[in-house]
């Protein structure tokens, strides 16, 4: 098959189209095709991108990778599950049920949630309205308020 020569993107948007399909990819290549960091493909790695391991060399199906970004995109779309937190550190989503988060009331409807996060260890800082506040409550989290109510 013949490849025709490609322009460069010139901005990025990981198009769930941009890879082909019965192509595979070296990590370089995944590199050069969405022109990230290989951190952010590492990544990726860690958010499920699946790959397969050749010896020292990792691999990845242009399937996987259209398939991949077009479920970030729907991630991006929707919101966590109940009791869960987007960690804007490792851009992860993560279920604090079962543990101790403690928030503090900004106003009489919302406040900040203040938790870390369980994979990278990093801090964050929510802004949470009431009604998410009574939501990760119902889901489980245990959550600690400065104020009793
Ligand atoms: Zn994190």
């Amino acid at each position: 098959m013949l490849s025709r020569p490609e322009r460069k993107p010139s901005r990025i948007n990981h198009s769930p189209k941009k890879a082909r399909q019965n192509w595979v990819y070296e990590f370089a290549e995944v590199v050069d095709l969405y022109q990230v960091h290989p951190n952010t493909v590492r990544n990726w790695i860690k958010q499920g991108l699946p790959h397969i391991r050749n010896g020292k060399k990792r691999l990845f199906r242009g399937e996987d990778l259209n398939t991949f970004h077009s479920r970030g995109r729907e991630r991006r779309k929707f919101s966590c599950r109940p009791g869960e937190l987007f960690c804007v550190r490792c851009k992860q989503r993560h279920s604090l049920v079962g543990r101790r988060v403690s928030f503090h009331w900004t106003s009489p409807v919302a406040g900040l949630l203040d938790w870390e996060c369980p994979d990278c260890r990093r801090r964050n800082v929510t802004h949470m309205t009431h009604a998410g506040y009574d939501r990760l409550t119902k889901a489980g989290v245990n959550l600690s308020s400065d104020i009793d109510d």
